[in-house]
């Protein structure tokens, strides 16, 4: 099969798009013939060297396709159906997995970064990851959703405990998870307000149903939330931009408000000073994917309509490397998404 292999950590041109051997099914798996796969920020950082992937290396956390062949004791999809994978792998034995909780599981990896992934034609996974998907849903669609409507219902829902009428702020809407955070949050009428880069994007935050917009390069993001508010701030900050908005993020909270993160786009170190975490009884909350409930609970709005993935272009997995450059240059609004 084609697929596209990296041997060595750099930048897009180490990305080799070659032939290799097909995957080797076993008897409790489900092999997929992958027909859109949805690129992440995650790929470029794994592509440039994450500590436990191993090389050579196959990138891919979002697959979409069809099922080419079933294991012997598989029951739940057949040939030929159209799916989606779930963009994990977790040991689904021990007391996290089996208690519904994979994401704590030591054995939890996203697909593509501590195994390979679906930057390829062919790819074998559990038959837990294999979630059959309506016609109403493209594949380019489907491939769109799993890995950032996931981790936004995880953060949002499971985290946050975001409820009816409250304020929450969405940075970077036209990231892949901005574009989930905005709806899930509507989906609770929430009041968003979503931050962009570009008039463009400011208009398809709103289009996706943001209240109110702040483009974060011309605007101050801590003293717009405080005019929008009347100086009230925000009940919760959808954090993943990391060192560039953090001291906005804590500046645009109100008292007893939440910042929950789930990634450092601009990088990891921040700092804050401990007096305003206890004074104002602010709350920090760490998020990391989901939980396979999660999941399930969030394709169901997903599969209905009242959530819609977002996709902005699609590459040949010949041209991979071009499409990381285009996701590198933050240029997208929505998903960046492979086709083999
Ligand atoms: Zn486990």
């Amino acid at each position: 099969m084609k697929a596209v292999v990296f041997q060595e950590f750099g930048g897009p041109e180490v990305l080799l798009f070659r032939d290799i051997p097909d995957p080797v099914m076993r008897h409790d798996q489900v092999l997929v013939r992958v027909k859109a796969c949805a690129l992440n920020h995650l790929d470029l950082w794994v592509r440039k060297g994450l500590p436990g992937v191993n090389l050579p290396h196959i990138n891919g956390s979002d697959i979409a396709g069809v099922v080419e062949d079933v294991g012997d004791y598989i029951t739940s999809v057949k040939k030929g159906q159209r799916v989606l994978v779930a963009p994990m792998t977790f040991c689904n034995h021990c007391a996290m997995c089996t208690g519904g909780q994979q994401n704590f599981c030591r054995e939890f990896t996203v697909l593509g970064n501590g195994v390979d992934g679906g930057n390829c034609e062919l790819i074998a996974v559990p038959e837990a990851n294999v979630i059959p998907i309506p016609d109403s849903l493209s594949f380019d669609e489907a491939a769109s959703v799993p890995l950032v409507f996931l981790t936004a219902w995880h953060m949002l829902v499971a985290r946050s405990h975001i409820r009816q009428g409250q304020w929450v702020l969405v940075l970077g809407a036209g990231s892949g998870v901005g574009t989930a955070a905005i709806q899930i949050a509507k989906m609770f009428h929430a009041k968003v307000i979503a931050t962009a880069g570009d008039d463009a994007k400011l208009a398809k935050a709103r289009e996706l149903g943001a209240d109110f917009t702040i483009d974060h390069y011309k605007q101050r993001i801590a003293d717009e939330v405080k005019n929008i508010t009347g100086r009230r701030g925000v009940d919760i900050v959808f954090e993943h931009v990391g060192k560039a908005t953090w001291a906005d993020s804590i500046k645009s909270l109100r008292p007893g408000g939440t910042i929950v993160t789930c990634g450092a786009t601009t990088g990891p170190d921040v700092s804050f000073d401990l007096r305003q975490l206890f004074a104002k009884q602010l709350s920090f909350l760490g998020s990391y994917m989901g939980t396979m409930g999660d999941l399930h609970e969030v394709l169901g709005h997903v599969f209905t309509g009242r959530l819609k993935p977002v996709v902005d272009r699609t590459f040949p997995l010949s041209e991979t490397a071009d499409a990381h450059r285009y996701l590198e240059s933050s240029q997208m609004f929505g998903k960046v998404v492979l086709r083999p």
